[in-house]
């Protein structure tokens, strides 16, 4: 029983959207508070065949890693308040939207949504990893979202090629791993181009960036519900909040991890350590049904703009 564990953990550690090896081995800046880490996830084998248990919750398994369910209902009918009831008010906006790498296979669209009072402005970056739906789902769902006040900016999906391929790359390199992106570069390195300019001319107070993960890694993906930063500065009492508030079950369908820094040529790492924005990762398990999935990226993002005023 011991051994199928042990397997069990090192093919769920191999594989996970944030790739903690690669994040462990960077030097994160200290936290100013430390949260208490969420207990590890106990692992069990099932007497049903392609089934694992996690924490008590039964998925299902090819005996390497967790399997992502079918997706049950049309999410181009689906709109935000569909799923959370911070979206229930509806506000007069502008709305106005442009493209990213026009022409390009990597071509999309970001929407800017303005309210009618002043306030901040954030910016929602969904899907930068083409197979994480969850991520961009909520974000095409954002682009319809009305706002009180301040300017939202909502990319999605970041990675239309991938995502019209259920991918996670463009072409063959991983896009979270080009930033800051080349103009002259490769596809991939073209749209994180354009990405992260985008977001340094638009100087949001804070970047979300929209992911998921198929497993755990014990003690770091923790069942890909994280949240990641890669520098607290400027967002010290949201991070907290939010996390902690993840943790007593006020927002999200079970408590979030944290972890940081973001690997070296991702969104949030660059965008944190080079434009001085402060960025939240958001991933969420791609074991649960996609309806959980949506609802806890946008219960997050409710969480922040209504933080910030907007809601
Ligand atoms: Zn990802």
């Amino acid at each position: 029983m011991k051994r199928i564990l042990t397997l069990l953990l090192a093919a769920l550690l191999l594989f996970g959207c944030s790739q903690p090896a690669e994040t462990k081995q960077t030097s994160a800046p200290e936290p100013t508070t430390t949260p208490e880490p969420t207990a590890e996830p106990t692992v069990e084998p099932t007497e049903e065949p392609n089934t694992v248990v996690i924490d008590g919750e039964v998925f299902l398994y090819d005996g390497f890693s967790v399997v992502e369910p079918e997706v049950t209902f049309d999410i181009y009918e689906k709109t935000v308040s569909d799923f959370v009831d911070d979206f229930d008010t509806v506000y007069e906006v502008d709305r106005e939207s442009y493209l990213l790498t026009p022409g390009a296979d990597t071509e999309t669209t970001v929407v800017k949504i303005t309210g009618r009072e002043p306030g901040p402005v954030v910016y929602v970056a969904a899907g930068i990893h083409g197979n994480e739906r969850a991520a961009w789902y909520a974000g095409l769902m954002l682009q319809n979202a009305t706002i009180k006040a301040g300017t939202l900016y909502v990319l999605a999906p970041a990675n239309a090629q991938g995502a019209r391929l259920n991918r996670r790359t463009v072409g063959d390199e991983d896009p979270n791993r080009c930033f800051p992106g080349d103009v002259n570069g490769t596809l991939a390195q073209r749209i994180c181009y354009a990405i992260f300019h985008d977001i340094e001319e638009k100087q949001p107070e804070i970047l979300l960036d929209l992911h998921e993960a198929i497993v755990y890694s014990a003690g770091r993906d923790y069942l890909g519900s994280n949240l990641i930063y890669s520098s607290l500065t400027g967002m010290e009492d949201l991070f907290f909040d939010l996390l902690f508030d993840t943790q007593d079950g006020k927002v999200t369908s079970r408590p979030f991890n944290v972890n940081g820094p973001g690997p070296a040529g991702s969104m949030n790492r660059t965008v944190a350590e080079e434009l001085g924005i402060p960025a939240i990762t958001v991933e969420t398990f791609r074991g649960f049904q996609m309806e959980r999935r949506v609802s806890d990226q946008l219960k997050i993002v409710a969480y922040v703009l209504r933080y910030k005023g907007m809601l």
